[in-house]
């Protein structure tokens, strides 16, 4: 179940790539996705995905977190990202590791649904550690 600060934030994401015209320059293409993000202290930043035709880019989750960090801030407490047309969009498996990188809190909040919210460590359930890497050197 959303709270009304939780709908607030999924329309702060799609105001955001809706902010954003869609639009191409050079090699670069922008805002097909935009994210908000609330921290635990209460502030939002948001971002938007970068697409360049060579196939390289960026989750506009990178873009948000990016922001955060630029404000000297890491716990987030909800994160929600939205495509142009109004859909919500779960993190992908890079992202979902980038938030429990920045964060190291398995109990961030991620919104999959309009009608839904559920942790990080329902959608990552293992983490990376480097202890993994260990028996491989
Ligand atoms: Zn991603």
């Amino acid at each position: 179940m959303l709270s009304k600060t939780d709908k607030e934030l999924i329309k702060k994401a799609y105001d955001t790539v809706k902010h954003v015209s869609e639009r191409e320059f050079g090699n670069v293409v922008v805002a097909h996705v935009g994210v908000a993000l609330r921290t635990k202290k209460g502030n939002i930043y948001t971002g938007v995905n970068m697409e360049c035709k060579c196939d390289i880019g960026s989750c506009a989750e990178h873009h948000a977190i990016a922001l955060m960090i630029k404000n000297n801030e890491h716990d987030i407490d909800i994160i929600v990202a939205v495509d142009r047309n109004g859909n919500i969009v779960p993190p992908c498996g890079r992202c979902r590791e980038l938030i429990y990188q920045v964060t190291h809190n398995h109990d961030v909040n991620i919104i999959v649904l309009h009608s839904k919210k559920v942790t990080l460590k329902q959608l990552l359930p293992k983490i990376w550690e480097e202890t993994y890497y260990k028996d491989v050197k």
